[in-house]
């Protein structure tokens, strides 16, 4: 069958990173688990051997008319469906329980696929998914380093990252240019626990990392933020006004949102 590179079509040859993906789950006994793009099933058999139950999501055709033919109805259920239009809340309902999450991502919509995890984790437990090697270094980056941004913190407020392994081109067929890793993520959202609105504080955070190059400060201002106000908050939150939004950690990036008057925030400004 040819392969389509649109669709990111890079299928793992490696047995033991298979398993390793598989294992990195936990157990899985008396579990349903989803698996994003199973291709044409490396890694759906070693899900299926664990869980009780595999809902395997492909949006090729081909491929999906081909995993029914490998595996039983019983054993995998092949949903044939863009996984950005999944529902998860209803495979959560159906299973009776919180899904975790399999996959070797189509690499061109990761970012899409990470929100959809993030605004469903309300209705899954933990994820091991497979991307590029640059993203995961990015997802999992800690205050300070040079990944560390948006894509981190947004991540990490859903719940602990960490890198599992990485894999050379040559574990997939057809190779990809681009390395890959395996990152493991338990949804466990802090939003509560750092008191803030998740739709008011990522807001915020999109605003201060929305140019690398700029201190928060002047992120903030070219938001629109009155400088007086931005002046205050950090100084309520003891932040210094120099700062780069990628030296703070996520405790601070929360406190900083909270101290600014929500009169002059950046959500006033829409
Ligand atoms: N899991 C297989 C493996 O590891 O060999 C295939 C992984 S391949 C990197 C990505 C898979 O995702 C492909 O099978 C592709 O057809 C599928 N895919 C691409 N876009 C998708 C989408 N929007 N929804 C569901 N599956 C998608």
């Amino acid at each position: 069958m040819p392969t389509k590179p649109k669709l990111g079509q890079n299928f793992l040859n490696d047995a033991q990173a298979v398993q390793r993906i598989a294992n990195s789950l936990g157990d899985l006994s008396g579990r349903a688990v989803v698996e994003i793009g199973p291709g044409a099933g490396a890694i759906t058999g070693a899900l299926a051997a664990r869980a009780s139950h595999v809902v395997a999501v492909e949006l090729d055709h081909e491929l999906a008319a081909h995993l029914r033919t490998e595996f039983p109805a019983e054993r995998v259920t092949v949903v044939e469906q863009d996984v950005l239009n999944f529902d998860f809340a209803a495979a959560s309902a159906a299973a009776g329980q919180s899904l975790p999450v399999a996959g070797n991502l189509p690499y061109g919509i990761t970012s899409q696929i990470l929100l959809k995890l993030a605004a469903n984790h309300a209705t899954l437990d933990r994820a091991v998914l497979m991307v590029q090697r640059e993203v995961a270094d990015r997802i999992t980056a800690s205050p300070g380093s040079r990944d560390y941004g948006l894509l981190s913190v947004t991540v990490q407020m859903y719940g602990p990252a960490e890198t599992l392994f990485t894999l050379p081109p040559s574990s997939f067929s057809p190779p990809p240019d681009v390395y890959s890793a395996v990152f493991r993520w338990r949804f466990a959202p802090r939003f509560e626990e750092l008191d803030v609105q998740p739709s008011t504080f990522l807001r915020f955070v999109r605003t201060v990392f929305a140019q690398k190059r700029k201190t928060l400060s002047n992120n903030l201002r070219a938001a629109g933020v009155a400088p007086d106000a931005i002046t205050a908050a950090f100084a309520q939150a003891g932040v210094d006004p120099r700062a780069r939004a990628e030296a703070l950690t996520i405790e601070a990036l929360a406190s900083l949102s909270k101290c600014m008057d929500t009169s002059s925030s950046p959500d006033s400004q829409e």
